[in-house]
């Protein structure tokens, strides 16, 4: 057993007792004694322990040394001739630059007065002579421990009051950035329930800007869910968008319309980023933008019907007829679909203009127009006024007897219409003579050619007498 504790020691103590000699040697004890054997004693004992000592034999020779190297501890001896003890202790409390070095008195007295004294001038202890050995140096490392901890806790004081103050000031710049923002912000935490699906968001930050949009106030909103809270509903339409950006990290970009009870409706600009199980969202007001964006997009849109339509007639005119072919034509092409066309004219319409006037020609040309898209009914078919009183109608994927059917039911719907046309060479109303052409096309650049076999057949029905459809293949 002994043997065991013996090796132990010889292991173990050499380090503890190296790093605690080390410690000691860098603490800076003062000893001041007008004696020089209480000061060459003390000495002796403190240096066995491994502190380094320095000794003044006066209290002026103690004043001196401390101006010159601020000591750790103080052992301070009472009576001394022309300074005592209490006088010296009195001078270094007064001084900010040693007022926290310890002071330990030591004197031959054992008189109560005396320690009342010692402590009242703020002596951290009291030593007497003779001294017990142990006693005097567990005094003195009691001070020193004593001095470390409140040189740890003034530095732990020190670094909190830096960090608070650092908090202090973040804190301030972020109420200031959200106070002082045009854009809503908030901030999320998700809300999840036991199978850990996201099944709301609480409000964990905002701005006032925000807080009016949703009625409410920042702190009032602290807390609320996303779901439940009245102002914030209008925002529901986003609740998956936000559920993405947690779940899958994507930045959310998006415009919304906000409608709620309290306001016209608001145009936002959302932008969306993952905060650790929530996220961060602004909402930038774009309503002004946005209804300009939209009136804009109004406006082009007239104007490229403007631009496509026949002022008379109001069916398509020339430009459009000549693009909406070229398009279907190819379509046409590469599905190898049939495509119809029907090209038609108002029999004997320069005899009506000349009776009847050209103002009654144009009330004429409006009435043919009307009849011919009431009856072309699909949305894809096109009519169109060719030229003066001649029409023409797309129809894409159609067979030759549904085109030549469509023909027959335009030529029916002007007869209906019953427009007196006293001069006509061949009726008392108003007729039309329509060329059919149906081709599913072999070649893209035959587009004319498909109209020139509808002109002909145009001709044709002419020829043949008017009031009539016929038919003319391209490819035969
Ligand atoms: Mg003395």
């Amino acid at each position: 057993m002994q043997s065991i504790q013996a090796s132990d020691r010889a292991v173990s103590s050499p380090v503890r007792m190296n790093d605690s000699i080390q410690a000691r040697s860098n603490v800076n004890i003062l000893i001041v004694d007008d004696f020089p054997d209480n000061i060459e004693l003390l000495a002796f004992l403190l240096s066995q322990q491994g502190y380094t000592t320095t000794h003044a034999h006066s209290g002026s020779e103690a004043l001196r040394s401390i101006e010159q190297r601020l000591p750790d501890l103080v052992l301070l001896d009472i009576r001394m001739p022309y300074m005592d003890g209490y006088e010296v202790c009195q001078r270094l409390k007064a001084n900010p630059k040693t007022q926290e070095i310890p002071i330990i008195f030591l004197s031959a007295s054992d008189e109560t007065f005396e320690k009342v004294k010692a402590f009242d001038l703020g002596g951290a202890d009291y030593i007497t002579k003779p001294f017990q050995v142990e006693e005097a140096i567990a005094r003195v490392e009691n001070q020193l421990t004593i001095r470390r901890q409140k040189i740890q806790l003034e530095r732990e004081i020190d670094e909190r009051q830096h960090i608070e103050a650092m908090l202090f000031e973040s804190r301030s710049l972020l109420a200031s950035v959200l106070d002082s923002s045009v854009d809503g912000i908030a901030a999320f935490r998700s809300i999840r329930d036991e199978e850990d699906n996201i099944i709301d968001f609480q409000w964990i930050v905002t701005n006032p800007v925000m807080a009016k949009w949703v009625r409410s106030h920042t702190e009032a909103l602290i807390h609320e869910s996303l779901r439940n809270f009245a102002g914030s509903q209008p925002f529901e339409p986003l609740f998956e968008d936000f559920k993405r950006v947690v779940t899958h990290g994507q930045v959310l970009k998006k415009e919304f319309l906000y409608q709620s009870h309290s306001y016209s409706p608001i145009w936002f600009q959302i932008v969306g980023v993952q905060l650790r199980d929530g996220l961060a969202v602004t909402f930038r007001d774009i309503t002004e933008h946005k209804e300009m964006e939209l009136a804009l997009q109004d406006a082009n849109q007239s104007l490229i019907q403007l631009a496509s339509l026949d002022s008379l007639t109001q069916v398509a005119n020339r430009r459009r007829f000549d693009e909406y072919f070229e398009r279907e034509w190819q379509f046409a092409f590469r599905h190898q679909k049939p495509l119809g066309l029907i090209l038609c004219d108002i029999d004997y319409f320069k005899l009506y203009n000349d009776c009847y006037g050209h103002q009654a020609g144009d009330r004429c040309l409006e009435q043919v127009a009307a009849a011919m898209k009431a009856t072309v009914k699909r949305s894809v078919d096109l009519v169109a006024r060719y030229g003066g009183e001649e029409f023409a109608i797309i129809l894409p994927d159609t067979e030759v007897s549904g085109a030549v059917k469509v023909a027959e039911e335009i030529r029916s719907a002007v007869r209906r219409l019953k427009l007196p046309h006293k001069d006509s060479l061949i009726s008392s109303r108003i007729t039309l003579s329509l060329g059919v052409n149906t081709v599913i096309p072999q070649a893209l650049d035959e587009a004319y050619e498909a109209i020139a076999a509808a002109d002909t057949a145009l001709y044709q029905a002419k020829a043949d007498g008017r009031d009539r459809v016929v038919y003319c293949p391209l490819y035969s």
